[in-house]
């Protein structure tokens, strides 16, 4: 039996987690597994039920659990709060850090349905796309103290610190090496460290981990040179490590050459194997609450929650099956169609409805 903590969100977050939940709820009959959810309020809905992003008794909820399945948090609605109050800042960093989740990682793969209607569909490079996105989760800017905030004392500054140790480049690293393993032996470092001493630290610790594991092609790029090349050529990738900063944009980049943020999970991963997995995308709150979201990245981050937390493989692998069925016979949301034809677009629910059936 397994106790899943579900924190739905904001935004499009409660819609696309009500699929998420249905297609958790037909594979557990199908494996005869016992799944329970329990729901707990986090983001800016929390701030709303209880004047704060992260309440205890949802962090208490997590605790207690095997695994967080997460939706999306903030909008436009908490968006004047000040920095500390953010729903993003608050909850989402707070959970990362909280648990300590590290590792996080985004497999990006074109689907072969969707190579038609890639955003780089003219880029038939594009074709047969599959990249790993190994984000640093818990270090970096995000965390980087001291901050001066705008705002609180002097309105004219507003700063940030970029932190990193040796030994938190160096636990990541050995996990993308790792991954490498396990796919096709290549490891793209990225970093900025012509410019920034955390990383020619990152560059630095990132070589000696390179040096255990001589069977793995490596290199390293300057972050806007990888930002390029994911546009020129995306195929000469299999795994790229990322600090957090650069992984947060980076991946969003491979999550558009796959054809839409809603397609893409992730999971983040601490040191014992604890997760929370949730959409590569955010919120969307420009589509929210009009059941048009895409529902496939909160759907693939429940079977990857099968996978590495529960696991589940062969459940994890059948919901993966179901969604390339679903793209195959052209069950698609809005996002992934073409202006002239966005009126055969499917609704969330029915796109969830399909991959259940
Ligand atoms: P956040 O700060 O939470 O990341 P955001 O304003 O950056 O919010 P995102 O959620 O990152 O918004 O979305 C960026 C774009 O991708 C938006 O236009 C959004 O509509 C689209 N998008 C994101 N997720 C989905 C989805 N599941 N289905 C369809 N479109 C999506
Ligand atoms: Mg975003």
């Amino acid at each position: 039996m397994s106790n899943i903590a579900i924190l739905a969100g904001d935004g499009i977050g409660p819609e696309v987690m009500i699929e998420a939940k249905k297609v958790l709820a037909c594979i557990a009959d199908k494996f005869q597994i016992t799944i329970n959810t329990t729901d707990y309020d986090v983001g800016g809905a929390a701030i709303d039920n209880h004047g704060n992003a992260l309440p205890p008794a949802t962090l208490a909820g997590c605790e207690q659990a095997d695994a967080i399945l997460f939706g999306s948090v903030g909008g436009p609605k908490w968006a004047n709060l000040p920095p500390t109050e953010q729903p993003e800042r608050c909850a989402l960093l707070g959970l990362r850090g909280h648990f300590d989740l590290f590792c996080n990682m985004r497999p990006a793969t074109l689907q072969p349905a969707l190579a038609s209607l890639s955003t780089l569909r003219s880029d038939i490079s594009a074709q047969g796309f599959d990249v790993l996105v190994i984000r640093e989760l818990t270090g970096d800017i995000y965390f980087g103290e001291p901050k001066g905030r705008r705002g609180e004392g002097d309105e004219e500054t507003g700063f940030d610190s970029m932190f990193y140790s040796r030994q938190e480049i160096k636990r990541i690293a050995h996990l993308a090496f790792q991954a490498a393993k396990k796919r096709n032996n290549k490891v793209t470092s990225v970093d900025k460290a012509n410019v920034l001493a955390t990383s020619q630290l990152w560059r630095q610790v990132v070589e000696e981990v390179a040096s255990e594991y001589p069977e793995i092609d490596y290199e390293h790029l300057y972050v806007d040179n990888a930002a390029m090349q994911l546009v020129r050529d995306p195929n000469q990738f299999d795994v790229m490590l990322c600090p957090n900063l650069f992984g947060d944009i980076l991946s969003d980049i491979c999550a558009m050459i796959t054809g839409s943020m809603g397609l893409l999970p992730s999971a983040s991963l601490n040191a014992e194997g604890f997760g929370m997995y949730e959409p590569a995308g955010g919120s969307a709150p420009d589509i929210a609450g009009q059941g048009i979201a895409n529902p496939i990245a909160q759907i693939l981050s429940a079977a990857l929650m099968l996978r590495y937390s529960l696991d589940q493989d062969k459940a994890a692998q059948i919901i993966e099956q179901a969604v390339t069925s679903a793209l195959d016979n052209r069950i698609l949301t809005a996002d992934l169609l073409p202006e002239d034809s966005k009126n055969q677009a499917k609704t969330t629910s029915e796109v969830g409805d399909y991959i259940c059936q």
